[in-house]
């Protein structure tokens, strides 16, 4: 192998052998893993398809393969890239930790931020649009807990450059919305109090101690009443939350009551099914009565 570092070819030369054809040729391209695939569905021996192929080779071989065949390629390489960055995501958290405990912050983020924006390709989800529902299987759900502490050490480095501030703000409120399903809640919510004191800024942080409190108040009140946190009916409270209440001070107060009232509330409805079939019928009247409201307000 040292021999082959010496005699690698400068670009301009074409002293490559095609190992199908026998071509010289300047550069050998991948017969990638469906094209491979696909060739062998239509008989081709494996011996036949070296790793590696000169230009006309890939086009000869591509021509072999059916149209069907051609999407079944682009469907395999995308799933092979994306088990690729599934599988590469590890690979991304223990370099950031590593990068953490050197205090090396900004390298930190890049890991961190490469390793959401390789699960929002595996899962198919614009930029920033990453939500705790895809990961609702017991194989992924360990996840959850995984992005809360990567949002929650995003959050705390962004808050150390007024540069990074609206960026600080979409991690925390992307972390309101994990870590209630996650094992680190209650870890991190008493973090968050100590960090508030010290952070440069306080409102984000506050505002994330909010709404996370909010978050866990829908999903108990949604998985006690619906018994489903993504219902419509929940889906309906929660606009109406957002783009009603929180606008007057009586409307802040009734937040405030809801996330007192709705833990115990929903302790007690569950367990008790008449009650609960009362609630949830109650609740679907008012609820088409606030939908209408929302409409008008908004
Ligand atoms: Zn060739």
């Amino acid at each position: 192998m040292a021999e082959s570092a010496e005699s690698t070819p400068t670009p301009s030369e074409s002293n490559l052998t095609c190992p199908r054809c026998g071509s010289s040729t300047s550069a050998l391209k991948p017969v990638d893993t469906g094209t491979r695939l696909a060739l062998q569905s239509t008989g081709m021996q494996e011996g036949e398809i070296p790793p590696a192929v000169c230009g006309s080779c890939i086009k000869e071989l591509g021509g072999k393969i059916s149209q069907g065949m051609k999407l079944r390629i682009e469907r395999v390489n995308r799933d092979k890239n994306r088990a690729i960055l599934w599988k590469g995501r590890v690979q991304l958290i223990k370099e950031a930790q590593e990068h953490m405990r050197n205090r090396q912050y900004a390298q930190a983020a890049i890991s961190y931020e490469k390793y959401l924006r390789s699960l929002e390709i595996v899962f198919n989800k614009k930029k920033g649009e990453l939500s705790p529902e895809v990961f609702n299987n017991s194989r992924r759900s360990k996840e959850v807990t995984v992005i809360s502490s990567v949002l929650w050490d995003l959050v705390r480095i962004y808050d150390n450059s007024p540069r990074y501030t609206s960026r600080m703000k979409e991690a925390a409120d992307k972390l309101a919305q994990f870590l209630p399903l996650s094992t680190i809640h209650q870890e991190v919510a008493k973090a968050a109090e100590g960090f508030l004191k010290q952070s440069k800024n306080p409102q984000i942080v506050k505002d994330f101690m909010r709404a996370t409190k909010i978050s866990i108040a829908k999903c108990f009140i949604a998985s006690a009443v619906f018994e489903d946190p993504e219902a419509p009916e929940v889906l309906i409270l929660r606009q109406f939350r957002d783009q009603r209440l929180k606008r007057s001070s009586v409307g802040r107060g009734l937040v405030r009551l809801y996330e007192t009232v709705s833990p115990p509330l929903a302790r007690s409805l569950r367990g008790n099914q008449p009650s609960r079939q009362r609630l949830r019928k109650g609740l679907r009247q008012s609820l088409s009565f606030t939908a209408g409201q929302l409409r008008r307000w908004t």
